[in-house]
């Protein structure tokens, strides 16, 4: 569960040449953003990179084959410095934060190192929270989906007693538990840790700041003094440290804490997304977005392959690069890339090292980096040669708690950007279409042109602007000019969209004036016109006879906008705004056909825009309903 991305079985394995240096005691791994020199654009290669590969680290094919099911292509860096000091049998101290792969870290080597004959626990992993503990779990089963018979276990406080005894008394190998619920197994002589000999602290700040502090020393107190132990934290402060010597013999001591910041010229934003919706998300992203090149970051090889595919499915002119991909074929496409024959590439971090490609204007994390210093590093392929650049995040909901950590390391704020939604993809492409019939104005060919149409014009006898909106439905060809507008929300989030217009009070809208219902309705006009909320008051106003009172909710969308005004509308009104124009466009007034549509004996409008109100309404409402 930890990794949301999980490979298909066949990604390709790492294929890292030997390693040259295993970060040994007390070394710190030099991150890829603090390297001095990078390799040019279009030489860096994997065999070129520095760090091991997973097969430099373990020796288990069991192990290996499921690090390379779930897609991980190398070694983080506190993988790097941490699997062969746990390996040795050496103490560990980590001063690393969660993202940054710490999980896998200490999981590859304790479970190489299980016995599966031994059936009392042999590991056990505290962590501060439930979350935490469960999350923990589910990525030892991944890890340990190819160790037939290897039993882990969550203990946490919250689930019945029942679950938890019976499990241990079949045997498991490790234990991942909060520190409350283990004291009380320990006090019931439920948990045999007689056996135990791997103990993980991971967390431990946060587990002090919870106030586990004395839970944590009474479980470490009632563990075999023979066991390797291994300490992570985001911070050190002097409490974890004297923990750590006086748990933790001669600990190798590793630190990942990211120690660059990025460029200033770059703003970073994030958006909250679910995986399934990454795709459409990014597309929305593409088309609004003024870029000029752009760099999508993945987790996995395969998934550079397949969502490069997928964007050339939709109509963008993406290549991918990862590991696998050869030298020669490495630098044709990034010679694409910088010749603007190729606008998006998307890669792997082990594939992008070095790239230096002076267009790129953003760089999407399509799945957030597992370190800090990957963030900054990727960050680092677009704001170059003195250009602004736009990082752009995607973040699932259980991601969130990385943000904090990206921050602190880059030292930036990251805004929250919403999703685009249809009505700004649509007004894009539209503005698109009107810049392309300026720049064709301005085309030597005009001339040619206007002769062949005004050919047209007095053969067929037909208006120019027909023959304009017959040319751009040839141009069009089948595809959609516009998208379709989103489906309705679920009524709950209905609901919850027009608690939010109703000042959260829940209450249905009431005119300030009058006290009667208000309604929504539909004017042509939007942000493509360029109108503003003052505009659109100043205009019903001033054109209908409304007062400043009758004005509820404004929501200006693409091409349309969204009025709240009193639900009885009186027949002069709506004479009054036939013809009245905002921007120069006629503002074609009319109820919104998502939007209720209250009248005083609780009618609506119906999607089709029809009255549908109870039985017999007065002759004014038929009115109403003729004109709909
Ligand atoms: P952690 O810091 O252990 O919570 O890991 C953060 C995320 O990085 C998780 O989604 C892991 O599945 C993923 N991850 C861990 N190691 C690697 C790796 N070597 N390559 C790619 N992703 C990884």
């Amino acid at each position: 569960m930890n990794n949301e991305n999980p490979a298909p079985e066949d990604a390709p394995i790492d294929e890292v040449a030997p390693a040259e240096a295993v970060p040994t005691a007390d070394a710190t791994p030099e991150s890829p953003a603090s390297t001095a020199t990078e390799p040019p654009a279009g030489q860096a290669s994997e065999s070129e990179d520095d760090g091991p590969s997973f097969a430099d680290l373990i020796s288990d094919e069991r192990l290996l084959k499921a690090v390379r099911d779930v897609g991980y292509e190398k070694p983080s860096p506190i993988q790097a410095a941490t699997i062969p000091a746990l390996l040795e049998g050496r103490d560990v101290v980590g001063l690393a934060q969660t993202g940054t792969g710490k999980t896998a870290a200490f999981a590859l080597p304790l479970l190489q190192r299980l016995d599966p004959k031994q059936k009392t626990p042999q590991a056990l992993i505290l962590e501060p929270t439930r979350e935490l503990a469960l999350q923990v779990c589910e990525a030892l089963e991944k890890y340990s989906a190819r160790l037939p018979g290897i039993h882990v276990l969550p203990v946490y406080g919250g689930q019945g007693y029942g679950v938890q005894l019976s499990a241990l008394r079949r045997g498991v190998h490790v234990v991942v538990g909060t520190p409350g619920r283990i004291m009380d197994h320990l006090e019931r002589g439920t948990l045999d840790l007689t056996g135990l000999r791997m103990l993980v602290l991971d967390e431990a700040d946060e587990m002090l700041n919870m106030g586990f502090a004395e839970d944590v020393e009474t479980i470490l107190a009632d563990t075999p003094a023979e066991k390797q132990a291994a300490l992570f934290s985001a911070t050190m402060p002097r409490q974890i440290r004297r923990l750590a010597e006086s748990y933790l013999t001669d600990p190798v001591e590793v630190n990942v804490k990211g120690k660059t910041a990025t460029a200033p010229n770059v703003r970073h934003r994030y958006l909250i997304v679910s995986y399934p919706q990454k795709v459409d998300a990014l597309t929305r992203i593409l088309e609004v977005e003024n870029f000029e090149g752009m760099i999508v970051f993945v987790r996995t090889k395969t998934e550079t392959e397949t969502l490069a595919e997928k964007l050339r499915a939709r109509g963008f002119s993406a290549a991918a690069i990862n590991g696998d991909v050869n030298q020669a074929q490495r630098e044709r496409t990034i010679g694409q890339l910088k010749s603007a024959k190729l606008d998006i590439l998307v890669a792997t971090d082990v594939a992008a090292r070095g790239l230096d490609v002076d267009r790129i204007s953003h760089v999407v994390n399509y799945d957030i980096p597992t370190d800090t210093e990957s963030y900054v590093h990727r960050i680092g392929r677009t704001g170059r040669a003195g250009r602004s650049g736009e990082a752009i995040s995607f973040v699932t909901p259980r991601e969130r708690h990385l943000l904090r950590s990206i921050e602190k390391a880059t030292r930036q704020t990251l805004e929250q950007m919403p999703l685009p939604t249809v009505e700004d993809v649509n007004a894009t492409r539209l503005n698109r279409f009107d810049d392309a019939i300026t720049a064709a104005l301005a085309d030597d060919r005009l001339g040619f042109f206007r002769d062949v149409v005004e050919h047209y014009v007095n053969e067929f006898n037909v208006p120019e602007l027909d023959v304009a909106g017959a040319l751009a439905t040839v141009l069009q060809g089948d595809a959609p000019m516009l998208l379709e507008p989103d489906p309705e929300p679920r009524s709950r989030d209905r609901f919850k969209d027009s608690d939010r217009a109703r000042g959260e009070s829940g209450r249905e809208p009431r005119n300030r004036r009058t006290g009667g219902p208000m309604a929504t309705y539909r004017i042509a006009v939007g942000r493509r016109h360029k109108v503003q909320p003052r505009q659109i008051v100043g205009a019903l106003a001033n054109e209908g006879g409304l007062a400043r009172e009758d004005f509820g909710h404004i929501d200006i969308r693409g091409d349309f906008s969204l009025v709240e005004l009193p639900a009885s509308l009186p027949q002069q009104v709506w004479d009054a705004l036939r013809s009245t124009r905002i921007s120069g466009k006629l503002i074609e007034l009319r109820p919104d056909k998502g939007g209720r549509f209250d009248s005083d004996r609780g009618g609506r409008f119906d999607k089709g825009g029809r009255f549908d109100g109870p039985k017999g309404y007065g002759k004014k409402d038929r009115k109403f309903k003729k004109k709909f």
